[in-house]
């Protein structure tokens, strides 16, 4: 069977062929991986920026964003069962007993950061044509949602950052009133992060660069959000154009982006960061405006990496509204459908919004 490696030695990226998998054992699941979205983490791995194979291996296969097909299950298995589909999820706990986090199946907060994650560090990906995982890490979607599950993955970011607003905001001792959100950033996180909040009924508001007759300020509109122009409205000026939000989320990973749009945020509001950025030059920063309205306003700013179990749930629950509100605007975030073949060439390119790899056709049934 083929699958999609990096070899970081040797600076290649490309297709190999790889045995078909073993009869599956207890609560093993055998997969037909279906379709893989690429990211810029991806591409990250694909320029040997990022990226570690699993131990002894030369090369590291990539895909962490999946849809398969469940064909086989071990014995032990009852979460899933032949002919689903499912979508698996990416990190994998760290071996040591005093992570509290992991022991707890919550490695999305390792504090050792041993942990592994498939197609990216320690493990291999899903961009291959048939894959074993355990039923643990599997994640059941609805047949229906089969031409858009792909995005659960990137979808999950936005809806780990949910999780964690709402358990910030119970904070604030009241029925909150109508919310306004921003989304940083046009890209499929963001676009995705926008979606999120619109199926939450918060005033969604995208912030990019592009002008506001790119396709992607229509399909944020067509999400249900207000797409503002950054080549308009500078981000030093977005308060008093369209008011103080509530939460901020940060698909950019820009830093400077991320700190200057804390003039939006309003009192008792959240901003949250997505983004990993690349080390870049210090720059200044008015800490002691930063510091003031943190304070006077009980503001709160944090960071969040995906994902949990529950969040992939809320992330699949999410795409099923949006399917329902706007699907045209949720199949527009897919621009590109390719080969396996075709894989290698797309990870060194950019371009579209979430390009993906179709390796399968989902069974009829
Ligand atoms: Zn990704
Ligand atoms: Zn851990």
């Amino acid at each position: 069977m083929r699958a999609v490696a990096v070899f970081p030695k040797a600076k290649q990226v490309r297709v190999v062929e790889r045995p078909y998998p073993q009869p599956v054992r207890n609560n093993q699941v055998l997969l037909r991986i279906l379709e893989v979205g690429i990211c810029g983490t991806d591409r990250e791995i694909g320029a040997f920026h990022y990226g570690t194979p699993p131990p002894g291996s030369d090369h590291l296969i990539l895909g962490h964003e999946a849809l398969a097909e469940v064909v086989e299950t071990g014995p032990e298995v009852t979460a899933v069962r032949r002919g689903e589909l499912v979508v698996p999820t990416v990190r994998r706990p760290c071996p040591h007993r005093h992570c509290a986090p992991c022991r707890a199946h919550r490695q999305d907060f390792c504090v050792t950061g041993d942990y592994a994650e498939r197609g990216i560090k320690g493990a291999d990906g899903f961009l291959q044509e048939f894959v074993v995982e355990e039923d643990d890490y599997l994640v059941h979607a609805h047949r229906k949602l089969a031409e858009v599950a792909v995005l659960t993955e990137p979808l999950s970011i936005s809806a780990k950052a949910a999780e964690q607003e709402t358990a910030i905001q119970q904070r604030l001792p009241w029925e909150r009133p109508r919310l306004r959100g921003l989304v940083l950033g046009a890209g499929p996180v963001g676009l995705l992060g926008a979606m999120s909040m619109v199926v939450r009924h918060f005033d969604t508001y995208v912030y990019s660069l592009e002008p506001a007759t790119d396709v992607r300020a229509k399909i944020a509109s067509t999400l249900g959000a207000v797409y503002v122009s950054g080549s308009e409205v500078p981000l030093g000026e977005l308060a008093e154009k369209i008011g103080a939000m509530d939460l901020i989320y940060e698909a950019v990973g820009i830093s400077s982006v991320g700190f200057d749009a804390l003039g939006a945020l309003g009192a008792n509001g959240l901003l949250v960061f997505t983004g990993v950025p690349a080390p870049g030059k210090p720059r200044s920063v008015d800490t002691d405006t930063l510091m003031r309205d943190l304070v006077l306003k009980n503001q709160l700013v944090f960071g969040t990496v995906n994902a949990s179990r529950s969040a992939y749930e809320t992330a699949l629950s999410e795409l099923e509204q949006g399917m329902f509100l706007f699907p045209e605007g949720v199949r527009s975030l897919i621009t590109q459908r390719h080969t396996i073949e075709e894989a290698p060439s797309l990870i060194a390119a950019r371009g579209g919004i979430k390009q993906v790899v179709h390796l399968a056709d989902a069974s009829k049934s």
